[in-house]
């Protein structure tokens, strides 16, 4: 069933397990994310990012969403991911999302704050529920490619004074994980200084200052044991997208080199589909969220 971000986001899990936040951008990808939340029984998060409703039209995709979503027998709550447009951030709560993610990280503070607090008005009157991001996260992600490293680090002070004063429900801390793939050499020599670790330290930091559930960004490269670290250490979501796509990827491919004769996209798609899934349920279980999303 397709619910408020709330009903499976809140105080209650932190701590304790976590919610997968998915990225989709067409049918098959969200069939998978929808078969996997079954069979484990988990509440998830399926969220879009700019790029995907531009590749797939906003309607059509955010039909396709509702639609597995409502059908699904384990809850499921609709969150856009990145964005700096506020137009379409209204357009899209008023499709139905009930999270919508406001990225002005790129401003400078003051401004980030006062476009982030506009957004959060906006959203809260109808319902809605704003996530902000307070540090960059390092990597790709739609339009932003941020390459520097610890000084953009989400700082625990600046992290309260920011959830305070805009009053966001849900906040992306930068400590430590990326976006994507990292195969930009300057990417890959920061990952080096920092020992791709998750800064456990600076992360109970924040959770000490700051109440509102903390959202991990770019959690596919995370080791398994930081996962679960970061879990106990009060992160409530992680978003998951690269490890979605490297599994749908790799099928696709061996499943086409396997039978190089097969033409029907059904046929194509189907292991895909298949190996996203898998992928899928391995997060959701290591998220500890299987079980968690009977009605
Ligand atoms: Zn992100």
């Amino acid at each position: 069933m397709l619910v408020h971000i709330g009903r499976i986001v809140n105080k209650k899990i932190i701590g304790k397990y976590a919610i997968p936040a998915f990225n989709t951008q067409d049918l098959e990808t969200t069939q998978g994310i929808v078969r996997a939340a079954e069979k484990q029984k988990a509440p998830v998060i399926i969220q879009t990012s700019v790029g995907a409703l531009e590749y797939a039209g906003i309607e059509e995709l955010v039909g396709i969403i509702k639609t597995e979503a409502r059908r699904a027998k384990v809850p499921v709550a609709l969150h856009q991911d990145h964005c700096h447009d506020f137009s379409l951030i209204k357009k899209l709560i008023n499709l139905g999302y009930s999270s919508v993610m406001i990225d002005a990280s790129h401003l400078p503070y003051r401004e980030n704050i006062r476009l982030t607090r506009t957004v959060v008005s906006y959203a809260h009157k109808r319902g809605v529920w704003v996530q902000a991001e307070i540090g960059r996260i390092l990597g790709n992600e739609d339009w932003q490619k941020v390459r520097s490293g610890k000084d953009l680090m989400t700082e625990p002070a600046q992290a309260a004074e920011f959830a305070a004063e805009t009053q966001v429900d849900t906040l992306a801390v930068a400590v430590g994980s990326v976006h994507g793939i990292p195969v930009n050499p300057k990417i890959k020599r920061i990952l080096r200084t920092l020992k791709e670790h998750i800064d456990l330290p600076r992360l109970k930091a924040i959770k000490k200052k700051v109440k509102i559930p903390l959202v991990l960004h770019g959690a596919s490269g995370v080791t398994d044991t930081e996962i679960k670290a970061a879990i106990k250490a009060g992160v409530a979501v992680f978003n998951i997208d690269t490890d979605l796509r490297v599994a749908f990827n790799t099928a696709l491919r061996q499943n086409l080199k396997k039978h190089p004769q097969i033409y029907d996209p059904r046929k194509i798609l189907t292991p895909a589909t298949l190996a996203l899934q898998m992928m899928a349920e391995k997060k959701i279980k290591l998220l500890k969220a299987n079980n968690k999303g009977r009605k």
